[in-house]
């Protein structure tokens, strides 16, 4: 079933009480969603699956291999898909930058949407963030807003960590129902030790009730994360090293087929990677020690 925000909440609420985290995989086509769904069906626990604005034009690269009547497919599979599981699903809308990006989430019946102004002076990243909540909790729907920029590819000079005022002040005047700060971490690769401010994220969870969210978190240790959660980390953006596996099990699986002589063909070799990533998916929401729920 789809959660809607109210549910949403509760789940949250329940992560950000027993200090446990959900994690937030990106789909990209039905084989991912398919393995992010069949993972938490496994274990009978919620899942968070996130999609992107396919199109906004400012959306992460990478998008741009489905045009807009193949994502508006996707979304209606990923929909049905979750749909019909029984275990409780959150569809989430990834970093979008835009008003309309929201509202397209939202009649694409998200459960939440990610309103990403933290590039932007923090009185326009409040200002606008304000605008999507009164559109969205209008309709049930949740937001996620972040401050404190994520740096992406290793870029991390440009990360700051966030403030405890930074995020007092903004919880106060937008009410937002998710925060996603900065503490450290990256999009996508790391090329040197990502340095973590733990004692940050429990300062900023005393200082706000709101479930904290934590972008980048591909290529950190068990140990690193289990300690975000511990501080609290309520929610985890995890892609990258989804893809990475998946990837890896096709490689494998093709020089197989090749040493036996066999042909290569589409759908056994999407099958595998598919297969890794749901391994892989399973494995990290027991890390995150994700729980079932009663809604
Ligand atoms: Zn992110």
């Amino acid at each position: 079933m789809i959660v809607t925000g109210t549910q949403e909440k509760k789940i949250l609420a329940q992560a950000r009480e027993e200090r446990w985290a959900i994690g937030a995989f990106n789909a990209f086509d039905i084989n991912t969603a398919d393995a992010i769904l069949t993972a938490a069906e496994e274990l009978g626990v919620p899942a968070m699956l996130q999609i992107w604005d396919f199109h906004d034009p400012e959306a992460p690269e990478g998008n741009s291999m489905l045009n807009a009547a193949a994502t508006k497919a996707l979304i209606n599979m990923v929909i049905a898909r979750a749909a019909n599981s029984p275990v409780p699903v959150i569809i989430h809308l990834d970093h979008t930058r835009t008003f309309g990006g929201c509202i397209r989430g939202i009649q694409n019946r998200a459960s939440s949407v990610m309103i990403d102004a933290s590039q932007a002076p923090m009185d326009e990243n409040i200002a606008l963030t304000k605008r999507v909540i009164e559109a969205a909790h209008a309709c049930d729907v949740l937001v996620e807003a972040e401050i404190g920029h994520v740096a992406s590819n290793n870029d991390l000079n440009n990360s700051q960590y966030t403030s405890v005022e930074d995020a007092k002040r903004f919880y106060e005047e937008t009410n937002t129902d998710l925060l996603a700060v900065s503490i450290g971490t990256a999009h996508g690769f790391y090329a040197t030790e990502p340095v973590l401010n733990y004692e940050r994220i429990a300062e900023i969870r005393e200082a706000i009730p709101v479930p904290l969210v934590m972008h980048g978190a591909s290529g950190l240790t068990d140990e690193q994360f289990r300690t975000c959660i511990e501080n609290g980390i309520v929610k985890i953006n995890f892609a990258t090293y989804v893809q990475i596996e998946g990837g890896k099990a096709i490689v494998a699986a093709l020089d197989k087929m090749n040493e036996a002589g066999r042909r290569p063909v589409f759908n056994a070799l999407v099958g595998m990677g598919q297969k890794a990533a749901k391994d892989y998916i399973k494995h990290h929401m027991e890390l995150f020690g994700t729980r079932p729920v009663t809604l």
